[in-house]
């Protein structure tokens, strides 16, 4: 492993999906390899309309987030995408390489866009090949994503081919670090991603939400009529995404997970994975609150971070303008 990057949206603050599928993942690299970028990806959000005031908070309420969860800025560089505005220029050569029937076909473009209330705005389309920016403006080598990612990550790597075909071998091909949690599924529909846009509330588990509001989410959660705990994804997705959220917080086995709640009825289990969430984040959450005290302290943390990432990435994407014929 060389050089790893990955990013979140500033969509607020992180959810239980966000924390297990990604940034806990995060904190463990940033300790393993020596040059790891993490950014917050205040451009890709514009794909969702947002009200600017909104994004502002978001962006801090994220910072706050991962940083509390154990994100050192002394140990990676931690910064704002719009900061580093060759992200947008390199996307731009990508894109013109990138064909657009590639792109209709992508899950995400098509679910995300029947939520916009037009056909979907170029953004919300060409949102991959940002992605594929993003990673190769540093000729990253390893990308941690969670499976939602994956389809992204296999554009960027053939947008990576692609180009060093055309111009001749230049960018490494990046490759996936998986991570070993599954898919985090909505808590009132277990048959899709839990995920920040999500409008509605009680599917989504905020790593910041208060004990009360962790209670009530779980008591609704969408299960099924049979009463009994067990693990079977594919018939019983609602229990089983509970006992993969317990067995990920605790971080115990699914069979350890099953084995400890033998007898329980599936309401009584929802109060237990639910306390077992609170335990988990209860200190982080108050992390967070501290940290957002402090909203200059946040915005140096990201400024100082895309300095250094803008020093990484000026050489690159100057020897990337001289291949294409700018200069
Ligand atoms: P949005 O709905 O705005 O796309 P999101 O919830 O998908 O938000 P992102 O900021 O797009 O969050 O993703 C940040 C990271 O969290 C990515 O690595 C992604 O793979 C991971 N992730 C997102 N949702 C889940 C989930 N439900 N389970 C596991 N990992 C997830
Ligand atoms: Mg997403």
């Amino acid at each position: 492993v060389d050089r790893i990057f990955s990013g979140i949206q500033p969509t607020g603050t992180p959810h239980l999906g966000n924390y297990l599928g990604a940034i806990q993942n995060w904190v463990n690299l940033q300790e393993e390899c020596s040059s790891v970028l993490y950014s917050i990806m205040d451009m890709h959000s514009l794909t969702m309309p947002k009200e600017p005031a909104v994004l502002r908070q978001n962006i801090l309420d994220t910072t706050a987030a991962i940083l509390a969860c154990g994100i050192d800025p002394k140990k990676c560089f931690l910064f704002r995408q719009s900061l580093v505005p060759e992200h947008a220029e390199l996307a731009w050569i990508l894109g013109c390489l990138t064909n657009v029937p590639r792109l209709l076909r992508l899950p995400q473009w098509k679910m995300k866009r029947a939520s916009q209330n037009n056909e979907g705005t170029v953004g919300l389309l060409t949102y991959p090949v940002l992605q594929a920016a993003d990673i190769l403006l540093y000729k990253s080598t390893h990308v941690p994503v969670g499976e939602d990612q994956v389809l992204h990550l296999e554009l960027a790597q053939d947008i990576a081919q692609h180009f060093n075909k055309k111009y001749g071998e230049f960018f490494p091909v990046p490759k996936a670090i998986l991570s070993t949690t599954k898919k985090i599924k909505s808590l009132r529909d277990p048959t899709v991603k839990m995920s920040k846009s999500d409008p509605q509330k009680l599917a989504t588990v905020n790593i910041a939400d208060s004990p009360d509001e962790i209670v009530l989410k779980f008591r609704k959660a969408v299960t099924d009529f049979t009463s009994e705990v067990t693990y079977d994804p594919a018939s019983r997705p609602g229990v089983s995404n509970l006992v993969s959220i317990h067995a990920a917080v605790t971080g115990l086995s699914i069979k350890d997970v099953l084995h400890q709640s033998a007898g329980l009825d599936t309401a009584r289990y929802k109060m237990v994975v639910a306390e077992s969430v609170i335990q988990r984040f209860a200190p982080i959450r108050n992390e967070i609150k501290k940290l957002q005290e402090d909203k200059s302290h946040l915005m140096k943390v990201l400024e100082d971070g895309a300095e250094k990432a803008k020093e990484l990435a000026a050489p690159i994407y100057q020897e990337i303008r001289r291949l294409v014929g700018f200069q």
